[in-house]
C-alpha cells in the first residue's frame, strides 16, 4: 500500500468516526486470511503471456492473486487451476465466459488473448460486471477501442491496458530525466523494437494481429516516445516492405520504419520488423547528453545510461529490478481498492491506435499524415 493510499483510508475512516470498529472488524484483527482481501484475477488466454507471465506472477503480488481461468483447452486450464489453487468451478471456456459475472471471486478480468479478440473478450468482461485489463495493442482499430472504453464507462469499470513499462522503475526514472530536461531540451529519440518471428504465428495473420510487428513491437516505441517526451504526435510517416518469397509473411508487412513529429519540435526515427535479430533500444538525444536505454522493452535486465552529461552526472543509473507483471497488476487492485483511476487507461491504448492507424494510411501514400 502506498504511503498516500494508506493516509487517506485513514483520514476517511477517522473522519466517519468508525476508526477504532474498524480495527477491531479488521480481518487480521479477527485472525482470517487477509490474502482473501486481494484483488481475484481472471486470466483470458492461457498462451506465453497470459500462463507463462501474467498467472506465474499472480501468487507473488501484493495486492492480486489468481481467482478463474478461461481457455479453450480443459485439461490446460484444470492442470494449472491446481498449481494456483484456482477452484474448477472458476474454469470457463470462450462459450460460457460470460457466467464469470456470477463469480464474486473475480474482480478483474484480463484479456491476453490474439490482439483481434481484445475487443469483444474487453465487451463482454464489462458486461459481466467485471474491470478490465487488456494487453497491448489495445485492440484492432480505433473505432473498437472507443466502444471498449464505451463499454467498461457504461458498466461503471475500470479499464486498463497493459503497458508494464509505466509501471517499471528504469522508465519512470527515464521519464523523470526527460521531463525535467535535467540534460536539456529532448531533440530526437531513435527507437528500435524486433525479433525474428517463427513460421505459422496468430502475429502475422493479419486477421488476428491487426497488423504487422508495428501492433505488437513498434507499439512500444510509439509509446515511449509519447510518454518520455509527454508529448502527442502531431505528424508521422512510415514505410514499409513485405516480402514476397517469405511464407510468413503472406497477410502482412515484415517490416515498417517510421518517423513522428511533436509539437516541441522533438523528432522521432523509429523501426520495427519481425524479420531480424531481436533488438529493443531507444536513445534520446538531449542538449547536454544522450540518454540511452538497451534492452528498453524486456521484461527485466533494462539498462539506462547517460552518456555525456557533463562532471559525475553521466554514466549508468542504477535503478530495482521488479517483476513487472505484478507491478501492473497490483496498480489495478489498487485503484479498485481506493477507487482511482489506472496510469494506463483505454484512452492511452486509443492514443496509440489512432497513431497506428495514421501510420499504415502514410504508408500506403506515401505522404506524411497529420495526426489529430
Ligand atoms: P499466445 O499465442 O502465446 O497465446 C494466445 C492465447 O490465445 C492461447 O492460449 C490461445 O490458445 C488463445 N487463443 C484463443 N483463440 C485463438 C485463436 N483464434 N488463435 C490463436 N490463439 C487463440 O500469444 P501471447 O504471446 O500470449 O499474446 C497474447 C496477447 O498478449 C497479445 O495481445 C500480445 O500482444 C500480448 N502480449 C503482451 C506482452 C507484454 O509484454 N505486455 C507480451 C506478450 C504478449
Amino acid at each position: 500500500m502506498s504511503e498516500l493510499s494508506s493516509l487517506s483510508r485513514r483520514r476517511f475512516l477517522q473522519s466517519a468516526g468508525v476508526a477504532a470498529a474498524a480495527v477491531a472488524l479488521a480481518p487480521h484483527a479477527r485472525g482470517q486470511d487477509t490474502s482473501q482481501k486481494k484483488i481475484g484475477y481472471a486470466i483470458v488466454g492461457l498462451g506465453r503471456f497470459g500462463a507463462g507471465q501474467l498467472l506465474r506472477s499472480l501468487p507473488e503480488c501484493k495486492l492480486a492473486r489468481p481467482a478463474a481461468l478461461v481457455s479453450g483447452s480443459p485439461d490446460k486450464a484444470k492442470q494449472l487451476a491446481q498449481k494456483y489453487g484456482i477452484k474448477e468451478s472458476s474454469i470457463y471456456n470462450y462459450e460460457n465466459f460470460d457466467r464469470v459475472a456470477d463469480n464474486a471471486d473475480v474482480d478483474v478480468v484480463y484479456v491476453v488473448l490474439p490482439n483481434s479478440m481484445h475487443h469483444e473478450y474487453t465487451i463482454r468482461a464489462a458486461k459481466a460486471g467485471k474491470h478490465v485489463f487488456c494487453e497491448k495493442p489495445m485492440a484492432n482499430t480505433v473505432k473498437e477501442c472507443e466502444e471498449m472504453i464505451a463499454a467498461c464507462k457504461a458498466a461503471n469499470k475500470k479499464l486498463a491496458i497493459g503497458y508494464r513499462l509505466r509501471y517499471e522503475p528504469t522508465h519512470m526514472r527515464a521519464i523523470e530525466i526527460v521531463q525535467k530536461q535535467e540534460f536539456g531540451r529532448p531533440r530526437v529519440i531513435e527507437s528500435v523494437h524486433a525479433f525474428n518471428i517463427g513460421p505459422n504465428e496468430w502475429r502475422t495473420d493479419k486477421k488476428l494481429a491487426g497488423g504487422g510487428p508495428v501492433m505488437d513491437l513498434g507499439i512500444y516505441c510509439i509509446n515511449a516516445c509519447r510518454y518520455l517526451s509527454g508529448e502527442e504526435p502531431v505528424q508521422v510517416n512510415a514505410i514499409t516492405y513485405q516480402p514476397k518469397d517469405d511464407p510468413r509473411f503472406t497477410t502482412t508487412e515484415a517490416q515498417m520504419v517510421f518517423n513522428m513529429k511533436f509539437p516541441s519540435g522533438l523528432l522521432a526515427y523509429c523501426s520495427t520488423s519481425y524479420a531480424h535479430h531481436g533488438a529493443n533500444r531507444f536513445h534520446m538525444m538531449a542538449e547536454r547528453a544522450e540518454i540511452v536505454m538497451n534492452p528498453a522493452f524486456s521484461y527485466g535486465g533494462l539498462k539506462l545510461t547517460v552518456r555525456g552529461g557533463g562532471g559525475d552526472k553521466g554514466g549508468p543509473i542504477e535503478t530495482p529490478q521488479i517483476n513487472q507483471f505484478c507491478a501492473e497488476m497490483d496498480h489495478l487492485a489498487e485503484c479498485i481498492r481506493d477507487n482511482k483511476d489506472p496510469r494506463t487507461p483505454g484512452e492511452e491504448g486509443l492514443r496509440d491506435m489512432k497513431v497506428i492507424e495514421k501510420l499504415y494510411e502514410s504508408a500506403q501514400s506515401g505522404k506524411t499524415v497529420e495526426v489529430a
